[in-house]
């Protein structure tokens, strides 16, 4: 949407609004919506495009439909890549730095967070260190054990 339209893709804010009666097994992120679309919408109220640009966008946005021509499989594939970047945003593109837990039961520990923080939030957890950490421990005891059994 960003290469198509030339604008940064900090200027797009991405929400899921479902349509009907539908059932989730898990807290909605605050991006995902079963109602109330324009109010969600409407909390964003920085101007960041002039009225020129505006009618651009609107006028490219017309022909979107007919223009954006990908499957289901090359859409989800591009999804899977960019939300398993380690570098890339996948909300916005930014880039993603070392954050540090700064309060709380987790204080401490590291994640992923967008630069362009605090206008996007997106964050991401890292892949438990702590188990492979114990993994190279025990493999280390068992060469130690072994070592010295033949001593
Ligand atoms: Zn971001």
């Amino acid at each position: 949407m960003s290469k198509y339209l030339s604008i940064s893709e900090t200027n797009i804010q991405t929400v899921i609004s479902f349509v009907g009666d539908v059932q989730f097994k898990t807290e909605l992120p605050s991006n995902v919506l079963r109602s109330g679309v324009s109010s969600y919408i409407e909390q964003f109220d920085e101007r960041v495009f002039s009225e020129e640009e505006v009618e651009r966008i609107m006028a490219l946005l017309t022909n979107v439909k007919s223009e954006i021509n990908i499957s289901k499989e090359e859409h989800i594939q591009s999804l899977h890549n960019r939300y398993a970047s380690k570098t890339i945003c996948p909300k916005c593109g930014s880039e993603l730095v070392m954050r540090e837990v700064k309060q709380g039961a987790r204080k401490g520990s590291q994640f992923l967070g967008c630069s362009s923080f605090p206008r996007c939030r997106y964050t991401k957890e890292l892949e438990n260190k702590s188990n492979w950490r114990m993994i190279t421990i025990i493999v280390i005891l068992f060469l130690v054990i072994i070592i010295v059994n033949k001593l």
